[in-house]
Parts: C-alpha cells; sequence; structure tokens
C-alpha cells in the first residue's frame, strides 16, 4: 500500500493536543534538517497555539537556509489545452461544464507563449494540460522538443494526467525535468464524491503514478493535495506519507511538494462543501513539509496573494512561480480572445515576474532563475543525498548570484537593477570559500563577454 490512510487517521487522532514540551523536542531533532517521523509529523499538525505554530516557523525557516541557502527558484505554467474527459468538480475545465471556451494550442502557438515567457525571463517552464486522447503523450513530447529547439528555455516540467511506465519513459526522453500529479485527495471516499466521471475516477492508478514514473527513469517527481477538498491535516500527513514511501522504495523523496489550495472556478460544482483552509493553516503547512521533507521544493503558486505568498517564502516555501496564466494562449492574447472563459481557475498575484523577483530580494532572499541540478543529473536519488547532507545551498547560493546576474546583463529588470545588484553582493559576502569566490568572479566575466547559461 503506497499511503496506509488507517494509520494516517490513527497517528492524527493518538498525537491530539500536543504539549509545547512535545512539540520543542520534535523541532530540535527537526532543525538537524534530516527530517522526522511521520508520528512527529502528526504531532506538529495537531499544534494549534499561536506560540507553537511560531517556534514551527521558525524551526522551518532555518531548515530552508540550511538546505537551499537563501534562494528561492522562479518558474511559469504554460497552458497547453483546456479540452478534458473527466469531471472533477472543483475544476474550470471540467468535461461538462459548457461556460468554458475549448483550446488546444498548435506547435506555433506554443513556440510563441514559450517565447514570451522567455523574453520576461524565465528559464523554466511547466507544461499542464487536461485528459483528452485527442492530445495524447506525442501532442506533449511535440510540444517540448519544439520548445527546446526554438527558445531558449533550459527545463521543461510536465503536470499531466498518469501514464503508464512505458508512456513516461517516453516522455522522460523527451527532456522533460520533473513529472508532476497531484493526487487531490488521500481521503478515497472523498476523492470519490469529487471526481465522479471520467478516468480519473481511478485512485489506485493515480497514487501510483510516481512509482511508475521513478521506474521509468524519472529522477525528480512532484506530489501535493489540493487543500479544501478535505481536512488539510489528514491530507498534508498523507502526502509526506507518500514522499516516505517514494524514498523507502526509491531512495529519492517527491523532489517538490505542491500547496494548491481550491480557488473559485467558472462552472466549479464545489460551492460550500470546502474544507477551510485559513492563511495561518497554510504556513503551518509549509513548515511542517519543510521539516518534513527537508529535501523537497516547497511550491507556491499564483493561487495565493503576494502577501501571503511572502509569508509563505519566510517559512520555508523555496520554489515560486510568476505572471501566470491559466488560460492557453494566455501570454499572447488573440484579439477577442477572453481569459474568463478560457481559463482553469483564478489567480490573486498578477505581479509581474520583475516585480516578484525584486520583492523576493527586498525581503532578504535570493531569486533565482537556476535549472543547473536537471543540467549536470543531480537528481532522483543523488539530489536527496546531496540536499540532506547540507551540501546544496552552495550550488545554489552561487548559480543564484549567476542567473540574477544574467537577467541584469540581458536588460530584464525594469527599474530593479539595484536591488538584485544589492542581492548579489550581499550574496557574495556570504560566500565563505576563496576559491568558489574567484570562480564566481571568473564566470561573472565570462557573462559579461557574452556567454550564457554558466552553472555550478
Ligand atoms: N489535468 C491534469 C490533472 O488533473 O492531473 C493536470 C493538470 S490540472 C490542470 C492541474 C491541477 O490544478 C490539478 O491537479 C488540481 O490540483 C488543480 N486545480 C484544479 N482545479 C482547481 C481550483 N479550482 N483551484 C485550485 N487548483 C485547482
Ligand atoms: Fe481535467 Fe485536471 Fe481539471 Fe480534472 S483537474 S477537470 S483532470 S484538467
Amino acid at each position: 500500500m503506497i499511503v496506509d490512510t488507517n494509520r494516517i487517521e490513527s497517528l492524527l487522532e493518538r498525537t491530539h493536543a500536543p504539549s509545547t514540551g512535545d512539540i520543542k523536542k520534535i523541532l530540535s531533532k527537526a532543525e538537524e534538517a534530516g527530517g522526522i517521523t511521520l508520528e512527529e509529523t502528526a504531532t506538529l499538525l495537531n499544534a494549534t497555539g499561536e506560540a507553537d505554530r511560531a517556534l514551527i516557523r521558525a524551526a522551518a525557516s532555518e531548515v530552508k537556509t540550511k538546505v537551499f541557502g537563501k534562494r528561492v527558484v522562479l518558474f511559469a505554467p504554460l497552458y497547453l489545452t483546456n479540452y478534458c474527459t473527466n469531471g472533477c468538480i472543483y475544476c474550470g475545465f471540467r468535461s461538462s461544464n459548457t461556460g468554458v471556451e475549448r483550446k488546444a494550442l498548435t506547435t506555433e502557438e506554443i513556440i510563441s507563449e514559450a517565447r514570451s515567457l522567455e523574453e520576461k525571463g524565465f528559464k523554466r517552464l511547466l507544461l499542464v494540460l487536461g485528459e483528452d486522447s485527442r492530445w495524447p503523450l506525442s501532442y506533449i513530447k511535440d510540444a517540448v522538443r519544439a520548445i527546446y529547439a526554438n527558445t531558449g528555455i533550459r527545463i521543461v516540467h510536465v503536470n499531466a494526467p498518469p501514464m503508464d511506465t512505458e508512456e513516461l519513459r517516453e516522455l522522460k526522453s523527451a527532456g522533460v525535468g520533473l513529472f508532476q500529479v497531484f493526487q487531490e485527495t488521500y481521503h478515497r471516499p472523498t476523492y470519490e464524491e469529487v471526481h465522479p466521471t471520467g478516468k480519473k475516477r481511478d485512485y489506485d492508478y493515480r497514487i501510483s503514478v510516481m512509482d511508475r514514473a521513478l521506474t521509468a527513469g524519472f529522477g525528480d517527481v512532484g506530489i501535493g493535495s489540493l487543500l479544501g477538498l478535505y481536512d488539510w491535516r489528514f491530507e498534508v500527513l498523507a502526502t509526506v506519507a507518500h514522499s516516505y514511501h517514494l524514498y523507502e522504495r526509491f531512495s529519492a523523496h517527491a523532489h517538490t511538494i505542491s500547496i494548491p489550495r481550491l480557488k473559485p472556478a467558472t462552472g466549479s460544482l464545489m460551492e460550500d462543501r470546502t474544507f477551510t483552509v485559513t492563511d495561518d493553516d497554510m504556513e503551518q503547512i509549509v513548515s511542517i513539509y519543510r521539516l518534513s521533507v527537508p529535501s523537497a521544493g516547497v511550491v507556491a503558486t499564483t493561487r495565493e496573494s503576494a502577501e501571503l505568498r511572502a509569508r509563505l517564502i519566510e517559512c520555508g516555501a523555496s520554489q515560486v512561480s510568476a505572471a501566470s496564466r491559466t488560460d492557453p494562449g494566455g501570454y499572447n492574447p488573440k484579439d477577442g480572445a477572453k481569459e474568463e472563459t478560457l481559463k482553469q481557475f483564478t489567480t490573486s498575484d498578477e505581479r509581474s515576474l520583475d516585480e516578484v523577483m525584486a520583492s523576493i530580494a527586498k525581503s532578504g532572499h535570493i531569486p533565482s532563475l537556476c535549472t543547473a541540478c536537471y543540467r549536470v543529473g543531480r537528481v532522483g536519488e543523488e539530489f536527496t543525498q546531496i540536499t540532506t547532507s547540507g551540501e546544496m545551498g552552495h550550488f545554489c547560493g552561487a548559480n543564484a548570484i549567476l542567473t540574477l546576474k544574467e537577467y541584469l546583463l540581458d536588460g530584464r529588470a525594469n527599474g530593479t537593477a539595484p536591488v538584485f545588484n544589492g542581492s548579489i553582493d550581499d550574496a557574495l559576502s556570504e560566500v565563505k570559500n576563496e576559491a568558489v569566490k574567484e570562480e564566481l568572479k571568473k564566470k561573472f566575466k565570462e557573462l559579461k563577454d557574452g556567454k550564457r547559461d554558466i552553472y555550478f
């Protein structure tokens, strides 16, 4: 069994109402950045007092810095099609929603979307699509190949419906970095309720997809649950258990854990069935993922407001999207095309990439456009090992500075250059190893001389 949900329930019951002493004991172990047990995770999930929650956030912030340094990685989603044969009641793309205009991008349109994102400065994209056999694996592979062949995008990730092992092998061979699928809810009765029709009804086929992806040669997989469908404490513990299962079987944790929270969507049938997840809960969720799976990238998307995303970065979120559109073709809207009738759900943070990067820099973190690990094969088991041994922060810091320098030299900063120059100076002053400092200066010169895509 990949996730034993009876055990999840009994752990949450057994650890109910922990004392501050219980929490402090777990945090002193968690601060070593080596992870904690499922039972300890359940105990932290049951912390309700603000003082205890503040201790958890502080520990998570420390672990984030220990593991990845101060860098926060940026990416953008690229929606390929909004056709879908599933009936997920929370999603604007569900098959019976007549309020959405259907669109599938052509290869030319995919290239032009990717180019628009590249012009803003993005190097990392996540392709997203619904489930419809008219837009099969070959369509996704062609999209990936077209983006690599025609743009400067350096890594393409995919959030697509679950596939068989052979199909995943093919997808990997097209050059995809990370394969992402959210279980939505690990609670079987809720899963059945919110997925009334279509292939997605099959809970077991979905939950087993990451085992197939890692078997098929993917080093990096992304998981998550759609917060608001069921009790968030149950979902978070089950998501952590999912990552622990992958580690036990493949020696690699989930590379990313996302925290999508239910948003209003045209034609959504959720109405008042949503389980509440407050902004404070979101902070606790991010903190607990950071402490339980320290090596994971915790991903906060533009579903959340600028203000909350800043708070989530403080307690351990390490990857954020920016300037996102959830309608296919949204980065190059044609005359008459209306975002409202094409999009999957409503976003809350409408700032440009430059604005998001500047606010990250102003808060003392380093915005990073790095894609180095995928290029040099630091993925899967090796990534988990390097990260848990505390070595990754050196790579991340140096690569963040290099990508920021490149961003400035390419003239992407819009009046924000002084902020980024300040970030680079601060980050450089924190590099203690003289040899690395010298190497960085050499690489800066190469960038100034026109060389690009330089990394450690
Ligand atoms: N169609 C594929 C699938 O369902 O796995 C992949 C992409 S789907 C477009 C991406 C994710 O969006 C879903 O896995 C779900 O978690 C999330 N999502 C769907 N409806 C949402 C809503 N109303 N608010 C927030 N996130 C939503
Ligand atoms: Fe389709 Fe995915 Fe939306 Fe479900 S969540 S309706 S599978 S696009």
